[in-house]
């Protein structure tokens, strides 16, 4: 059996200094946040580091601040925390509402936004709402901090774009614009406990005529990573979300899936999917834009 150095450091300077000790074998240094993600790859056998840092002791990494307006998450920052969040689930329901599909109630005490970003699963629930919702990740790492749209981190299935060093510290949400509403809804095949099939997430903002005059859409679990999908959050723009413009988003949509098939569907399937699953979202988010 392999022995495991287990630390916990108390702030963000001691696990950059542990990261940047781990040298040419980085690969042997993972960071742990909730473990729901990492413990299950050990189990199985998928990993097995050497030593394993800790992120839930560090102050920035946990917790849940007004910013600017909007907030920012701890990127260790359970699930269950953000969905009691009463702040947060006024200004963005729909990544409250992706946080609170994570799993189960068991899971999502530990599972956090942070480790569902860095996990790199195409189905990653939390992924297309933060997209929808215009989110940023802060990352810190030995050369400083730098900040990217959420879309930007993961680069395939189990991919990201960290550097060697670097830990994501929080997730931005932006301030919520006056009149906007956001929603996630994904598809799985049974009724809990599963992984999306397809995932879709849209944030729209409307005008005093009810016209939308921002969307952004993105979707999950149909390519190797999150889309942003411009077009289709283009197809609702200058709209009422009449039938015509809900017939664009979806078929703009579908257009942009690059899905495999596998046990949960067909590629055919989830292209499908994805269209109504969109139209859903933006008539949810519409609702919560006018209310
Ligand atoms: C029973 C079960 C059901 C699940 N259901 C769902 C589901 O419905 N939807 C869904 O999307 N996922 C689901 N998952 C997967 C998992 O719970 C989520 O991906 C979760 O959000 C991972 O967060 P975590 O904090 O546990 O990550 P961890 O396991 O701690 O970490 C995951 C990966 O990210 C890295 N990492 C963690 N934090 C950081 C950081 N701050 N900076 C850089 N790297 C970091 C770790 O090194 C590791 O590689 C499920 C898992 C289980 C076990």
């Amino acid at each position: 059996m392999t022995e495991l150095d287990f630390q916990a450091p108390a702030d963000l300077a001691g696990a950059l200094a542990l990261l940047a000790s781990a040298g040419a074998g980085a690969g042997a240094t993972r960071l742990l946040a909730g473990g729901t993600d990492l413990m299950v790859q050990m189990r199985s056998g998928r990993a097995d580091p050497a030593r394993i840092v800790d992120l839930k002791r560090i102050p920035g990494l946990m917790g849940i601040e007004a910013d600017a307006g909007g907030f920012l998450i701890g990127a260790a920052t359970s699930c269950a925390r953000i969905g009691e969040h009463a702040g947060l689930a006024a200004a963005w329901p729909g990544v409250v509402e992706a946080a609170r599909l994570i799993g189960s109630t068991q899971v999502q005490g530990r599972a956090s936004l942070g480790g569902n970003l860095c996990n790199a699963s195409p189905a990653a629930d939390s992924v297309p709402a933060l997209i929808a919702a215009g989110a940023t990740c802060l990352i810190a790492g030995p050369a400083g901090r730098r900040e990217i749209a959420v879309e930007a981190l993961p680069l395939g299935p189990g991919r990201h774009c960290l550097a060697p060093g670097e830990l994501v510290l929080a997730i931005r949400l932006p301030a919520r614009a006056a009149h906007s509403g956001d929603a996630y809804l994904r598809l799985i095949p049974r009724t809990e406990m599963d992984i999306a099939v397809v995932g879709a997430g849209v944030a729209l903002t409307i005008d005093a005529q009810g016209r939308v005059v921002a969307a952004r859409v993105a979707l999950g679990a149909v390519a190797p990573t999150a889309l942003r999908v411009d077009a289709a959050a283009q197809a609702l723009l200058g709209s009422t979300l009449d039938e015509p413009a809900l017939a664009r988003l979806a078929a703009a949509a579908s257009a942009a899936c690059r899905p495999i098939d596998d046990k949960r569907g067909t590629a055919e399937y989830r292209i499908r999917v994805a269209g109504v699953l969109a139209r859903r979202a933006a008539r949810i988010a519409y609702e919560r834009a006018t209310a």
